[in-house]
């Protein structure tokens, strides 16, 4: 199943069920509990991100050739960070580049996310993916100044500014993705294709990367977890591709979707 979040008429945030062609169709209950999908046809006035993440759990340098890309040795155990579940931001809307904690090399990242469906600890390897609710496209967008620079040697600053978190466009039920480490996935900044490769190239897959997250560690449903990006980030091209005001990023994964966001300068 597909499932949106979108905003309806009264202002409220809502659960549907995509349906071939352009309809939707209303879920009542609980997504990470009992839901059914009724037969009342949703009017999206505006998609959200299909989750409020309870926690945002980052891998990095997952891809082989991401981590070739910036020099770093293969890592021996998943390299974990969080990100801020403020930076959440909606398909459709701007990711905005700090001015007043300013950046000049904000960056993109595609990720498969995976969206934890029941509060889960110690899984194995083999179950982990019944844990799993489905799969949504995120984009690790990092202001590379401050993870490098002036983050005090960690990434969480460079990567937590608001808006730094797009998620969605859909939720796509992990029944209908059975084989989460074969999906093509890419980023367009504009017209132009900037990292398009696949979730293969995963040197912990999903499977493993559950199984160290809960380790000794309760992840309560709602947990999305960012599964790391692919060759091809703007930092490692040379030039250096930097997000700017004006440009647009979508983020593609098989099966999935596109997840696109204007890019703009924080507010003044
Ligand atoms: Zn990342």
């Amino acid at each position: 199943m597909k499932i949106i979040r979108y905003l309806t008429r009264a202002g409220q945030a809502q659960y549907a069920s995509e349906q071939p062609g352009s309809s939707a169709l209303i879920i009542e209950g609980d997504i990470f509990g009992e839901y059914h999908v009724t037969s009342r046809r949703a009017e999206v006035v505006k998609l959200l991100a299909p989750v409020v993440p309870a926690q945002l759990i980052c891998i990095g340098l997952n891809y082989r050739r991401h981590a070739e890309e910036t020099k770093a040795k293969i890592p021996d155990f998943p390299v974990v960070f969080f990100k801020n579940v403020a930076a959440l931001q909606h398909p459709g809307e701007p990711i905005r580049i700090p001015t007043h904690l300013a950046s000049h090399e904000v960056d993109f990242e595609c990720e498969l996310a995976v969206v934890i469906g029941k509060t889960c600890k110690n899984v194995s390897r083999a179950r982990a993916l019944e844990h799993v609710l489905g799969y949504t496209c995120g984009n690790d967008v990092s202001a590379r100044d401050w993870q490098r620079q002036f983050g005090g040697g960690q990434w969480c600053r460079g990567k937590s500014f608001d808006t730094f978190a797009p998620l969605g466009p859909r939720l796509v039920t992990a029944g209908e993705i059975p084989h989460p480490n074969a999906l093509r996935l890419a980023t367009r900044v504009n017209d132009e294709t900037l990292q398009d490769w696949s979730t293969s190239d995963m040197i912990f897959d999903v499977p493993t990367l559950i199984e160290f997250l809960s380790g000794s560690t309760t992840l309560p449903a709602g947990t999305v977890i960012f599964t790391g990006t692919p060759h091809g980030v703007g930092m490692a091209r040379t030039p250096p591709r930097w997000l700017r005001p004006g440009d647009t990023v979508t983020v593609t994964i098989e099966a999935i979707g596109e997840l696109t966001n204007p890019v703009m300068l924080e507010d003044a």
